[in-house]
């Protein structure tokens, strides 16, 4: 049986060793970590080394099942809390049914129920029908830039992928996420005095502002695409005409072709002042998730197997993106099977004790049922 006390206490353990996504030290030493316990259990183990100062990814196999295609579970291990929220703002603490401390929610709680399922099933002596793999990765939270090959790769050899990212809204799941992609636009003019030579200038910011706002009147919230012009800078005094700015856009959809056709009404920008230069840099960065026939097959299943333990697995769907959408065009994904809580990247930042037990048992029983 699946014991609560020894569950909460290896949460801790994850929650106690702090790793931003920017801290690859600190994420090496929990990821070690993590590797010893699932050599425990016998687990094969590979590393993906760290680079661009993101990482380490590990990788892991089930002692069973050899190399057919098998199950992928997918988690990361990195948080958006710098180092010392733990010490300060948000330490590991128990409220009534609620455990706070950083990234507990999103998502190491749930990268723990993966784990503690496998080793419930080793304890046992069960195998599962399918290979269960792990990919473990360290930097999710600034768009998987060092994994999302790793991710991609891993998929060839799956045929089902569970993603233990936060459940939501009372324990839902997630069967269909948003795509997004970030852009920085620069634009840059002509400098001039603000009084003598006005004439002479060209205004990046004015042309800039006329660009904002046909940006953001590519949002068309019926059909769930949205433009977020998120941040704007520009010129160096009040009295010149600015010679430079910039502005940070950030694109939702929900469909390979809302993604076409926003990602085209970004990249064919064109000035409307002939003197002023326009340089679009970025592109997609994650892209969408939708709810395939093969994803509601796998949701109808987990569900059936949800009800039997005793619980009711609602399903949803999200704006924002994971480390899913990577695969999601392609095999069934499940998302969002991870700890119910709230407050992801905030300071009220918790999980709920009473989701621990049904939410591991329910990765269990997918384990061991997916064929
Ligand atoms: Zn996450």
């Amino acid at each position: 049986m699946l014991d609560p006390k020894e569950m909460l206490e290896g949460i801790r353990r994850w929650v106690e060793i702090e790793t931003p996504t920017s801290a690859p030290g600190e994420v090496a030493r929990l990821m070690r970590d993590v590797a010893a316990g699932f050599a425990d259990l016998g687990a094969g183990i590979g590393w993906i080394e760290e680079r661009d100062g993101r990482g380490p990814h590990l990788e892991l196999r089930s002692p069973w099942g050899g190399d057919g295609p098998g199950i992928l579970i997918l988690s990361h291990l990195d948080t958006v809390h710098p180092l010392g929220t733990l010490a300060d703002r948000l330490p590991f603490r128990i409220d009534g049914d609620r455990a706070y401390g950083p990234g507990i929610y999103d998502m190491k709680a749930g990268a723990f129920l993966a784990f503690a399922a496998f080793r419930e099933l080793v304890r046992e002596g069960r195998e599962t029908p399918l290979p269960l793999r792990w990919l473990i990765t360290a930097d999710e939270e600034v768009g998987s830039p060092t994994s999302r090959e790793v991710i991609r790769a891993a998929g060839d050899k799956a045929r089902h992928v569970l993603v233990t990212e936060p459940a939501r809204d009372g324990g839902k799941c997630v069967t269909a996420r948003k795509g997004t992609a970030r852009y920085a636009i620069h634009f840059t003019g002509r400098a001039a005095h603000s009084g003598a030579r006005h004439a002479d200038g060209r205004s990046a910011i004015r042309e800039m502002a006329r660009h904002v706002l046909e940006l953001e009147a590519i949002t068309d919230h019926a059909a769930e695409i949205t433009t977020n012009v998120g941040l704007v800078s520009g010129g160096t005094a009040v009295n010149t005409v600015a010679e430079t700015a910039r502005l940070d856009l950030d694109v939702r959809f929900p469909s390979e072709e809302a993604m076409r056709c926003a990602l085209a009404a970004v990249e064919e920008r064109k000035a409307h002042d002939g003197d002023v230069d326009i340089r679009i840099e970025g592109g997609l960065s994650r892209p969408p998730y939708e709810r395939s026939a093969a994803t509601a097959r796998l949701y109808e299943h987990a569900r059936g197997l949800a009800a039997e333990i005793g619980f009711e697995l609602g399903e949803t769907r999200s704006g924002g993106g994971s480390d899913g959408n990577f695969l999601a065009d392609r095999l069934p994904v499940l998302d969002g099977i991870g700890i119910d809580g709230d407050g992801a990247h905030t300071l009220h930042e918790h999980m709920l004790i009473s989701s621990m037990v049904p939410h591991a048992m329910l990765i269990r029983r997918l384990m061991e049922t997916l064929e």
